[in-house]
């Protein structure tokens, strides 16, 4: 099977037919280069036959890329534009029938995706990028690995460690589906209009096991946006709401934990956040009880 992959002049004669202007609203960047869309399906090692959903196809750059190995591909984009342009776009550039099935919807609500993908492949609508990702994670437990093209600081802080200056709660909170990692940088100019921003590719792998529970984990997700909400302060303070409602009540659940009072969010891995969160759900933590 021979795809022919879009080039800038296919992407501005595509956007003109459409009547598309790019808009920031929908963080719509363009990739007009095919050597970066290669580069992003090799860095998610797609292979063919491989069941992959993108976030945002646009006007089918990176979707002719993924298509081109053989893989099936659902493509989730919210604007009907785009969405009603692109299995046109595929046929005309030597995709078989039944490679792809678009979806128009918003990324952030879907609940259902045809055929249980395992690979996630997108140039993400950076306003949303971290949310997006993190309700696929959720929703669509079929995805065990992906790679996905981010703004370069959200991409740095979903693949920090604790400890370092950038981990933050996105950072604890895809820790929870599995292990993230940098996987390129990629220049401004293969975009169209150029963004105001640097770009990373972020590759992850699921974990083979769920940490905790659903009830776990929104419980845990809870105390990660509190310690990060206030991330000077030591997360006895940090936590007192959530854990008795007072330092002293906080430090007595994190100390059972396994965790010093004193210390602050950043130190803490996901395992550290889920073991306070089982104490303190555990019945007798609570010391006004
Ligand atoms: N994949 C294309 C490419 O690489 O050229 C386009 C990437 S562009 C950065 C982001 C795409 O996501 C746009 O097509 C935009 O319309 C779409 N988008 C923005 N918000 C979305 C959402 N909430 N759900 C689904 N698609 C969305």
């Amino acid at each position: 099977m021979t795809v022919q992959l879009l080039g800038a002049a296919d992407i501005r004669r595509l956007a003109a037919e459409l009547d598309v202007t790019p808009t920031k609203r929908l963080g719509q960047n363009f990739v007009v280069d095919a050597n970066t869309v290669r580069k992003i399906v090799s860095a998610a090692r797609v292979e063919d036959g491989e069941s992959v959903v993108e976030i945002g196809p646009g006007l089918g750059s990176l979707t002719l890329a993924i298509l081109e190995t053989g893989a099936r591909v659902t493509a989730v984009e919210i604007d009907p534009r785009l969405a009603s342009r692109l299995a046109r776009t595929a046929a005309e550039r030597g995709v078989p029938d039944g490679a792809l099935e678009v979806v128009e919807h918003d990324a952030m609500t879907i609940e259902e995706l045809p055929g249980a993908p395992r690979v996630l492949v997108a140039n993400l609508p950076y306003n949303v990028s971290v949310p997006v990702l993190l309700h696929f994670m959720q929703t669509f437990p079929s995805l065990d690995r992906g790679v996905v093209m981010v703004q370069a600081e959200v991409g740095e802080r979903l693949a920090a460690a604790p400890g370092s200056k950038i981990y933050g709660a996105p950072s604890a909170k895809a820790a929870w589906y599995g292990s993230w990692r940098l996987a390129g940088t990629v220049s401004r100019q293969v975009f169209w209009p150029v963004p105001g921003v640097d770009s990373v590719l972020v590759g992850f792998s699921r974990s083979p096991h769920a940490l905790g529970t659903e009830e776990e984990r929104v419980r845990t997700f809870r105390l990660v946006d509190l310690a990060f909400q206030q991330r000077r302060k030591m997360l006895r303070q940090a936590l007192s709401s959530a854990l008795g409602g007072s330092a002293t009540a906080a430090s007595a659940v994190l100390e059972a934990a396994g965790v010093a009072p004193t210390v602050r969010g950043e130190q803490l891995t996901i395992d550290d956040f889920l073991r306070i969160a089982r104490v303190a759900a555990s019945p007798g933590a609570d010391p006004s009880a």
